[in-house]
């Protein structure tokens, strides 16, 4: 309802008529909203073509592959190494006792698993658990770059050694790439490097340290606010 008078208005208001308006549309209303459904849409595809990888031998063996979940909009990107069994059966990431640790982590930043994106470095399950092939991180790694050049997170947690040594392209041990912000390739996205939530469960006494590096991301946010 629009150019009605202040006379006619009045009668509306007395009579309990809401009267509903077009609010003014902000050009950033606009690009947030079509960004946010844009973003989803190309996470979708690029989990759609995950699902359909071929690329290196673990296709045979996977049950479901694993591309990753949580918000197309998310600040903060928490980045394991790959499936183990659980996630291979359910097709999401971290659903295992690691991934309940991972959950109460999240919350202890004030956040849940829906408002951070979850993802790993491959996105199939390796046989029995074994660590990914040098060649398997490779022919996995487009994928993960290209949800990570559409989150456009605010800082990435690299969870455990083969995390932080592939995202940063390094055989630095993990010891020494904690508790620095390093810069994830050429988008230069800041990153932490902390423990792997299933060696805290093995290695609980590990983990103040690794409440220090979620402050540290934490500190990142805060600064680029
Ligand atoms: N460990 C990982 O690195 N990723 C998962 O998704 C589950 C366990």
């Amino acid at each position: 309802m629009t150019n009605l008078d202040s006379r006619q208005l009045d009668i509306l208001k007395r009579m309990k008529i809401d009267v509903w308006r077009l609010r003014d549309r902000q050009p950033a209303d606009i690009d947030a909203g079509q960004s946010e459904c844009a973003r989803g849409t190309l996470l979708d595809e690029i989990a759609a073509e995950i699902g359909q990888c071929q690329r290196c031998q673990l296709h045979k063996s996977r049950i479901k592959t694993v591309a990753g979940s949580g918000s197309s909009q998310a600040d903060w990107m928490f980045i394991g190494e790959a499936p183990g069994q659980n996630e291979d059966q359910q097709g999401q990431p971290f659903v295992g006792r690691a991934g309940q640790l991972l959950d109460a982590m999240i919350a202890a930043l004030q956040m849940q698993r829906t408002d951070v994106f979850i993802a790993n470095v491959i996105k199939c399950r390796p046989p029995g658990n074994r660590d990914p092939l040098p060649t398997e991180v490779a022919e996995c790694e487009p994928y993960l770059h290209r949800q990570l050049v559409v989150i456009e997170p605010k800082v990435i947690v690299a969870l455990g050694r083969i995390s932080a040594q592939a995202l940063l392209k390094t055989s630095e041990p993990l010891g020494k790439l904690r508790g620095t912000v390093h810069r994830y390739g050429a988008s230069n996205i800041p990153l932490v490097a902390t423990y792997h939530p299933a060696y805290l469960l093995r290695s609980p006494q590990q983990k103040a340290k690794a409440w220090q590096d979620l402050l540290l991301a934490q500190s990142v946010i805060s600064s680029s606010l």
